[in-house]
């Protein structure tokens, strides 16, 4: 081989290599674009005196201009007044560093772009200077992306936020947010929260120090530190509810008050509402004790009348029926006897030579031989028996569902009785009895004027005796 062809060899090889790297950059480029061509996200070049070199296709799903008239477009077509005043000092800024011989630098925006239907998308936005080979900075490569759809959750998520702040401010319910993570602090208070306790936010900075300030008598707050923490533990069966507990919290001024606190955990937050239920509870209790009050007076009141009630119809000295009574309970029983048709009696009885035993052992002693003589006959009596004082030693006593006979021997049962009892200090004591039984169409006056007068008989006869008086017919 001469050198005409080796030197043919080595063109060839050269035109070889050439044709390769050639190949090379085609596929590269080829690359490149189909990257920049597919990209969802908005790819452009632009010169160094702000002309738009290159952009993607995506422009047009972003702002609604082809590519063909986006890269017609000046950057005030571009971009918000706002924005542009960025890429404007990022120019002006790189500009100073190419003069001072260093390369442009690395910079990311949010910027607002102008939409062809006259509304603006947000983007985040990459800017990065593109070199030469040999370091010379030729022109600038941007990536911007849309970040509307955040921007408006943000901004929403920002405002929904402040809603919610401004309602819980001015709730009449005490609230505050601690974080339950690490350091406790207490995140937030409202307005009604600073108004019922008092403290400032430095001197309850955190959770920790709100227990210590709220129930600063140790064994107490240990107890609300125990149930606090059941509740907050119970919490997670609960969707987060934590259960309200009433405690008593001191408040800076040192007055202590009754507070129900409850409250919602949420991601690492804890939300609590305290609600002073003092005046309430001091209202209950008052009312507790004007309600028991009125209970007692009425008790006592109802006690007097009963007692009245009594006093009105029974006699003072021996407790047994008073005349007054007698005349409510005869006409009641003469009612009954006629419309049953049952028999109904009455008794007169005397005690004799009372005035004897007056004289001879005093009053007194009169007196009690009155109460024991009561005594002795009501343990001797039926519960439909009426016993009567009738006055002075006299006594009447009703006998329902009685007739003559068997009143008689009723009396005289009870004459033996009084006759061999002993009295105290006296020993023995007669009486004398008269029965009569009601006739249904006499008057009382009649019926019991024949009682008296088989009385007077019984004392005519001898006393220490019972007599009957039958009407004559
Ligand atoms: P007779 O057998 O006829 O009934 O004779 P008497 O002495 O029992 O009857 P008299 O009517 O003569 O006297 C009744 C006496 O009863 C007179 C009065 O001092 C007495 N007397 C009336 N009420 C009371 C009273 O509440 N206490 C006492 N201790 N005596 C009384
Ligand atoms: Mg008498
Ligand atoms: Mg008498």
């Amino acid at each position: 081989m001469n050198w005409h062809d080796e030197t043919q060899d080595q063109l060839l090889t050269i035109e070889q290599a050439r044709q390769q790297t050639e190949k090379q950059l085609q596929v590269s480029e080829e690359r490149y674009r189909l990257l920049a061509e597919n990209a969802s996200d908005v790819i452009w070049t632009m010169s160094l005196d702000g002309r738009i070199t290159y952009i993607s296709p995506s422009v047009e799903r972003l702002r609604g201009f082809t590519q063909e008239e986006a890269m017609q477009q000046t950057l005030e077509e571009i971009q918000t007044p706002e924005s542009q005043a960025i890429t404007l000092a990022y120019f002006s800024r790189m500009a100073g560093r190419l003069q001072a011989g260093l390369p442009p630098e690395y910079a990311r925006y949010e910027q607002e772009y102008r939409c062809k239907d006259g509304s603006t998308i947000w983007c985040d936005v990459h800017v990065l200077p593109v070199h030469t080979a040999d370091g010379a900075t030729v022109e600038i490569l941007g990536v911007s992306r849309d970040i509307t759809a955040v921007k408006r959750a943000e901004s929403e998520a920002k405002r929904s936020e402040e809603r919610l702040r401004k309602m819980l401010q001015h709730l009449p319910v005490a609230v505050a947010v601690a974080n339950l993570q690490a350091d406790q602090r207490i995140l937030y208070r409202n307005t009604a929260f600073d108004q019922i306790f008092g403290w400032t936010p430095q001197e309850i900075p955190t959770h920790e120090a709100w227990f210590v300030r709220a129930y600063p008598e140790e064994d107490y707050r240990r107890t609300v530190l125990n149930k606090w923490n059941v509740a907050i533990a119970q919490a997670a069966a609960q969707q987060g509810h934590v259960t309200p507990h009433e405690f008593r919290v001191t408040s800076r001024n040192g007055q202590v008050k009754d507070i129900v606190i409850g409250g919602t955990i949420l991601d690492d937050q804890l939300i609590c509402s305290f609600v002073d239920i003092s005046e309430r509870k001091r209202f209950v209790a008052e009312l507790v004790q004007a309600r028991d009050a009125a209970e007692t007076a009425n008790r006592a009141l109802q006690q007097a009348n009963a007692e009245l009630q009594r006093l009105a119809v029974t006699d003072r000295l021996t407790g047994v029926w008073n005349r007054a009574y007698f005349e409510e309970a005869v006409a009641a029983e003469r009612t009954h006897a006629v419309r049953y048709d049952m028999p109904l009696s009455l008794l007169m009885l005397d005690l004799d030579h009372f005035k004897v035993i007056n004289d001879t052992y005093g009053h007194l002693v009169g007196d009690r031989i009155l109460i024991e003589l009561t005594r002795l006959i009501g343990q001797h009596l039926r519960t439909v028996d009426i016993l009567v004082r009738w006055g002075g030693e006299e006594f009447a006593l009703l006998m329902p569902h009685c007739g003559a006979t068997e009143a008689l021997h009723a009396a005289d049962r009870l004459r033996v009785i009084i006759a061999n009892h002993s009295f105290p200090e006296v020993g023995a004591v007669t009486v004398s009895v008269g029965v009569a039984e009601f006739q249904p169409q006499e008057s009382v006056h009649a019926w019991i004027k024949r009682a008296d007068d088989a009385l007077y008989q019984a004392k005519s006869g001898g006393r220490n005796r019972v007599c009957r008086c039958d009407p004559e017919n």
